[in-house]
């Protein structure tokens, strides 16, 4: 069994999908624009994603090269209408597992899923990003672990807390034992700033966390939390 998001703006062939990958076992959250994926994506529980490339708000290439940049351990399959070579050299370059064309040969896609599921699980490396807390440190997949500030684990550690989903900026001033009132909201911003630079430093890997104007912070990569 995979949890799998679908992003699929016609309506008929998305619950057509969606409907039969249900019935070979999968949990599939079934979305039909760029801003559904986003709201409905967890990278800590989706192993796979399935994406269309013409979509209502956005090209899908662009969304495949986003979380490749986000170093999401995330297996990608493109379905697409688009069937000329440049297209799918593109979508794989840009890091997409697999290329399917429409019509999509459901018995050919259930192959797919299953090998791309099996090499996904079974990688060995670990695929996420590991927050040693009491040593403070933050390592990414497969890199030497990066230096943090005290304040920099907490705030770490209260957004990896979200396992994926948002988490507000009151959640985490709070975390630092702080009173959100009377908080300067600029500090989070600048410590936000000084961890994303600290990583990318001493790593060379993005840190994986996007921000929600207004709102909070969001965790877009597994994390692991070593106490
Ligand atoms: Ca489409």
């Amino acid at each position: 069994m995979t949890r799998l998001i679908l992003l699929e703006d016609e309506p008929i062939l998305r619950h057509e999908l969606a409907g039969y990958l249900t019935e070979q076992g999968h949990i599939v959250d079934a979305v039909g624009t760029v801003s559904g994926f986003h709201a409905a994506f967890s990278p800590a529980n989706h192993l796979i994603a399935l994406v269309d490339l013409g979509l209502p708000d956005g090209d899908g290439i662009d969304l495949i090269d986003a979380l490749r940049h986000q170093g999401t351990r995330l297996g990608i399959v493109v379905i697409s209408a688009r069937s000329r070579t440049g297209d799918k050299v593109r979508g794989l370059v840009v890091g997409a597992d697999y290329y399917l064309n429409k019509p999509i040969e459901l018995e050919e896609l259930s192959a797919v899923l299953t090998a791309l599921a099996r090499r996904l699980e079974t990688g060995g490396v670990s695929l996420s990003w590991v927050l040693d807390v009491r040593r403070g440190k933050l390592a990414p997949p497969g890199k030497a672990p990066v230096p943090l500030t005290a304040q920099g684990v907490v705030v770490l550690k209260a957004i990896a807390a979200g396992g994926g989903k948002p988490v507000d900026r009151r959640q985490i001033v709070n975390a630092l034992g702080a009173d959100f009132l009377q908080y300067d909201q600029r500090r989070l911003d600048t410590q936000i700033h000084q961890l994303r630079k600290a990583v990318f430093d001493a790593s060379g890997v993005e840190l994986p966390i996007r921000t929600i104007r207004n709102r909070g912070y969001q965790f877009l990569a597994s994390v692991e939390l070593k106490a």
